[in-house]
């Protein structure tokens, strides 16, 4: 990364394994949003073959596979960089797997307890059904409230340790257990949510936008908007 004084720094974690259900418009939508507030944004994608960079200000990790999630785990943990930055503050948004991965463990395909990243207060084991569907979740009053929609696709139950809090309460779906979805602990944030997540809520990739650079100014309601209002709809309908 060239200038660390201003810009955003959006680091985007192994692209190579965990990024299924086009979680990569996460990167894209948080990029574009900052950009149309004038803030100035630097990208970097870190193959799983390469050093996480300590340096960002968003991590996003993505969904994916049990294996590549496993394999994903393993060299997170032996690169080190991704838990010195959550450390240091840096903010960090992860998806289904990757959520599970930043946790203190997560479970194999047979249900084997794995070590996470543990920079996140969650442990997830695998459940007796597979979630899949439209979710619909209302965010914490305490992140500032909203209706969340995703998609969901994932074996795994996750269960939160006293030092994360829901991010969500589940209306429609399962999320970690039926009755919350996601979990966040400081400006670490976890969920279910595919679709992907950040363009279907803009309020949340402008929560973690207002969590790096301060105050932003609110945009006029565009696509974004009318995907989320079209995606609730579909979802509590369905
Ligand atoms: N392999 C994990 C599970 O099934 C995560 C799946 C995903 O990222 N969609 O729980």
């Amino acid at each position: 990364m060239t200038d660390t004084s201003s810009a955003l720094r959006i680091v985007w974690i192994y692209p190579d394994l965990l990024s299924t259900y086009g979680d990569q418009g996460n990167a894209l939508v948080l990029k574009r949003r900052a950009e149309l507030r004038g803030i100035r944004t630097e990208m970097v994608h870190v193959l799983s073959s390469d050093p996480v960079p300590t340096q960002g200000d968003v991590y996003l990790l993505g969904g994916g596979e049990d294996r590549p999630q496993i394999l994903a785990a393993q060299r997170l943990r032996a690169d080190g960089g991704l838990k010195r930055a959550a450390e240091a503050g840096a903010a960090v948004f992860a998806v289904c797997a990757g959520y599970q991965i930043i946790g203190e463990s997560f479970g194999d395909d047979a249900d084997n307890p794995l070590p996470g990243v543990g920079i996140l207060d969650i442990r997830s084991g695998r459940g007796e059904t597979r979630a899949v569907g439209e979710i619909v979740a209302d965010i914490a009053p305490e992140l500032g409230g909203g209706r969340i929609t995703g998609f969901e696709n994932h074996q795994g139950r996750t269960h939160l340790g006293p030092s994360a809090r829901p991010l969500s309460t589940t209306v429609a779906g399962i999320g970690n257990d039926g009755q919350t979805e996601g979990a966040y602990q400081g400006q670490v944030l976890g969920t279910y949510l595919h679709g992907p997540a950040l363009p279907r809520n803009p309020a949340l990739a402008d929560m973690l936008i207002s969590w790096r650079v301060g105050q932003i100014a609110p945009l006029e309601p565009s696509w974004g908007e009318r995907l989320h209002e079209e995606r609730l709809a579909a979802a509590l309908n369905s």
